[in-house]
């Protein structure tokens, strides 16, 4: 099924990778049919756009499957155990992601296939992709960060710019539908239970980042500090004399990367025959210097470093680097107390790391928990919080966290899921601080009890604090 054209392809799922897929393989020859569940204002105009192209559309019927189908490409968050998936099988049709198409349409047309240097986690997979990014362009390769973030991954192997090498930012799901996807190398930088109502279960959810690494040419990069995911390098099946290499907070053993003295060394690659270690940057270089930060910068180093980058490049990519808007973003001091907003910690995994990264906090938190319980965030935090002002629709499962592992922590529970309510929040929050203290926005919940996403959560923070400075 590498060509194409002639081919009965059902493109399951609009959206943002149901629409681009469809027009490309419209655009490759095949006879497209995209079904899809939704039939609202949103669907209709994404498929009037693909039906003046001549493509075939179904509304409202993503589960029968189209007569004469040879292939379903789907898109990443279609559930497997959807019937159309089941159909599928009884037809002996294949099913692959947008990931997976993107894997067999590179280097066509006498394009360059670029090596891939892929990265997942529950955590830390956009920065550390664009912090990947950083380092490569900075050693002069030509390179994006592609997936959910910047370029798409069609566009970066069908568009018109050549690279020499991609940052591939994948998903747990992505990963499920991919698989003949063979990296160059590739990271999985944690694993906590996330998306379980998805994949079915955590082995479920961990065999699919696990297939990040078969078939890696270089090297399987794992976190010491997470031995989940050297278990799946260790049942992965890659390519001989393929490497398994460690990042580390702590001092590096032999063939991993870590830290010492507040420098981040090499011990897998080191350049010099003579030397056990190879010096890359220090942690002042990383922005911001957080440990889950230096963790994610040292897997983008040990990447690019597998790839065959300079140390001189990973310091250079590294302080070229700045992180995107709502990570742990420094927003304003007032009167000696730090605004921090950590929009993007949507889960209980991402909120512990930003409670880590300070001493005294008082701590936002509050919206839609999607199944999650709050007690090892609370047990683990409690001894660092001066207080906590908890919003949103699911604050009172924080509140009896908090009640059980911190009973002495102040709690103000704002009984408020408007967005005015992060005003009243940050003034809370204010009257509890003390001078020398981080006010700390890293919700552990997704926004949209609240809000549009993240972003406009975010904002309303970063607003409320100007006024306070005001
Ligand atoms: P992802 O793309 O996996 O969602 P991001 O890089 O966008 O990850 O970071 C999301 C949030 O996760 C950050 O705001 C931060 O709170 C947290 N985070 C980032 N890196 C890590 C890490 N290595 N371990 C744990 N949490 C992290």
């Amino acid at each position: 099924l590498s060509e194409p054209q002639g081919k009965h392809i059902t493109v399951a799922g609009l959206g943002v990778s149901g629409v681009p897929a469809a027009k490309v393989l419209h655009g490759l020859g095949a006879r497209v049919t995209v079904v899809n569940d939704g039939d609202d204002e949103r669907a209709r105009a994404q498929a009037a756009e693909l039906e003046q192209l001549g493509v075939t559309v179904r509304l409202g019927d993503g589960d029968t499957l189209p007569e004469g189908t040879d292939l379903i490409v789907t898109a990443p968050g279609w559930k497997p155990d959807k019937p159309l998936f089941a159909a599928a099988e009884r037809a002996g049709v294949p099913v692959w992601g947008d990931v997976e198409l993107a894997w067999r349409l590179r280097g066509r047309g006498g394009r360059k296939a670029a090596p891939w240097l892929a990265v997942t986690g529950t955590n830390g997979k956009t920065t550390t992709v664009q912090m990947l990014a950083s380092i490569l362009k900075a050693a002069g390769l030509r390179t994006a960060a592609v997936g959910n973030i910047g370029v798409s991954l069609l566009d970066a192997v069908l568009g018109e710019d050549e690279y020499d090498v991609l940052a591939v930012e994948l998903s747990s799901y992505q990963l499920h539908w991919a698989p003949s996807l063979r990296a160059h190398s590739a990271a999985v930088l944690n694993l906590a239970p996330d998306h379980l109502d998805w994949h079915g279960s955590m082995e479920a959810y961990a065999r699919d980042k696990g297939r990040i690494y078969e078939g890696n040419r270089v090297a399987c990069v794992y976190n010491v500090a997470d031995k989940a995911t050297e278990d799946l390098v260790r049942e992965a099946d890659v390519e001989e004399g393929c490497r398994a290499i460690g990042f580390t907070l702590g001092t590096p053993g032999p063939s991993q990367l870590g830290v010492v003295d507040g420098i981040l060394v090499d011990r897998a690659f080191v350049e010099n025959r003579h030397k056990n270690a190879q010096e890359l940057a220090e942690v002042s270089d990383v922005d911001p210097p957080a440990p889950h930060n230096i963790a994610n910068a040292l897997a983008a180093a040990a990447l690019a470093r597998a790839f065959g980058v300079p140390a001189t490049a990973v310091r250079d990519g590294l302080r070229a680097f700045t992180p995107d808007a709502h990570r742990i973003a420094h927003v304003a001091d007032v009167d000696g107390v730090a605004y921090v907003d950590d929009s993007k910690a949507t889960n209980t995994h991402a909120a512990e790391a930003s409670l880590a990264a300070y001493e005294s906090i008082v701590w936002i938190a509050g919206g839609l928990a999607k199944g999650a319980t709050f007690d090892e965030l609370a047990a683990g935090a409690a001894k660092r919080l001066r207080g906590a002002v908890l919003i949103g629709r699911d604050r009172a499962l924080i509140r009896e966290a908090l009640a059980r592992h911190a009973p002495e922590v102040p709690v103000v529970d704002l009984d408020r899921t408007d967005t005015g309510a992060m005003l009243q929040a940050v003034q809370e929050a204010q009257r509890l601080a003390r001078p020398g203290d981080t006010v700390l926005l890293a919700p552990a919940c997704a926004s949209m009890d609240m809000f549009a996403n993240y972003n406009r959560r975010g904002e309303a923070f970063a607003q409320a604090v100007r006024e306070l400075g005001a």
